[in-house]
């Protein structure tokens, strides 16, 4: 394991950030509520508020480089890099440790696909060990452009934005998924004369909220955002200037709620699908968000009837890129969820396996 660690960058200031968020979970937190926060780089190391003794100014360090050792210069606390995530998340020993930073940190997925390039590692420059394994691929089909997606409602512009291109020998359209930190986890790929998506199998996409990336890059912190189920609906949202991101699916993760959280998000929207499912994926979202954060949640209502408070049948819109396709954006209301809720005909809905505990 310490040789694997040797041979991989790892990011200090993200490890920081994420130890930050989980210690933040845990009730030891309240009596060091900075702890691993306030990370701020000296060079070769990084300071961050001691998790051992109660701080508010950094007085801890670790390497920013292998073997990534920490000590206080407070309170004299030391150890290693496991000791430490041992500490943040409640573990009780360093074999749990290194499976945590494994499974996160290592991209042990990504490096069986592509053999990691070794020689920008030991170069020791820091952007070559930083950028994705991945940037070439995307490059390759950003270059064209089919007018499939251009017919979807989206502009050039939206198009760029989002790395959008397209795959000639597969004949689809390609959309790169990024994760928070920008590494590309994949190229989903929708194909343009069938339906469906050409995928990758056995890719872990849990952690990510399509779109969350760009809108970190945002010159203006972004604390308020729309979240739907696919990368189009996120697209369309940014055509009609709404920040948006993507659960790639109907399930949002837990994982995917602490990217939401870590990023600053203070309020979500939930645009999901004019549908059944959409429903579902609504209420399945507010539990989970209202269960792990303190998020404000909020519901899309569409206009010409919602599936579901509208009576039951097929929808005019049925989803966001619908909604820009027909000129409808700026037709949408916004209610807070509990309003949603009490509007819903549960009997039409009949989802009784749902949990309703909560209303
Ligand atoms: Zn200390």
């Amino acid at each position: 394991m310490s040789s694997l660690l040797s041979a991989f960058y790892l990011d200090v200031p993200d490890l920081l950030d994420d130890l930050s968020y989980e210690w933040s979970l845990r009730d030891e937190s309240k009596y060091n509520p900075h702890a691993f926060s306030k990370s701020k780089s000296t060079g070769e190391h990084r300071m961050f508020c001691c998790p051992i003794h109660a701080e508010t100014n950094p007085s801890c360090g670790i390497m920013v480089d292998y073997p990534y050792g920490w000590n206080c210069f407070g309170c004299g606390a030391s150890g290693n890099l496991y000791s430490l995530v041992a500490t943040a998340l409640g573990l009780k020993g360093e074999f749990q440790a290194q499976h945590y930073i494994m499974k996160n940190y290592l991209n042990v997925s990504v490096q069986k696909r592509k053999p990691i390039d070794l020689e920008s590692i030991l170069d020791g420059n820091e952007l070559d060990r930083k950028r994705s394994l991945f940037e070439e691929d995307v490059k390759k089909f950003t270059s064209k452009r089919h007018t499939y997606i251009q017919r979807r409602g989206f502009s050039d512009h939206t198009l760029t934005r989002y790395e959008v291109g397209y795959d000639e020998e597969n004949r689809a359209i390609t959309f790169p998924v990024r994760t928070s930190k920008g590494l590309i986890r994949f190229i989903k790929k929708r194909f343009v004369d069938k339906k469906g998506f050409l995928n990758e199998s056995g890719i872990d996409k849990k952690d990510i909220v399509y779109g969350l990336y760009y809108i970190q890059q945002a010159p203006r912190p972004i604390s308020e955002m729309y979240l739907n189920e696919s990368e189009t609906d996120t697209l369309a949202c940014y055509e009609a200037r709404l920040p948006a991101g993507a659960i790639l699916g109907r399930l949002l993760f837990k994982e995917q709620v602490k990217e939401l959280v870590k990023a600053g998000i203070k309020t979500i929207n939930l645009f999901f699908d004019n549908d059944k499912a959409g429903v579902q994926a609504t209420i399945d979202a507010y539990q989970k968000l209202s269960n792990m954060s303190a998020i404000r949640i909020n519901v899309v209502i569409y206009p010409e009837g919602h599936w579901g408070i509208d009576g039951t049948e097929e929808k005019l819109f049925k989803d966001a890129n619908d909604l820009l396709l027909q000129g409808k954006m700026e037709s949408i209301k916004l209610v807070p969820f509990s309003d949603f809720l009490s509007q819903l005909d549960k009997k039409a809905l009949e989802i009784d396996e749902l949990d309703w505990v909560f209303i």
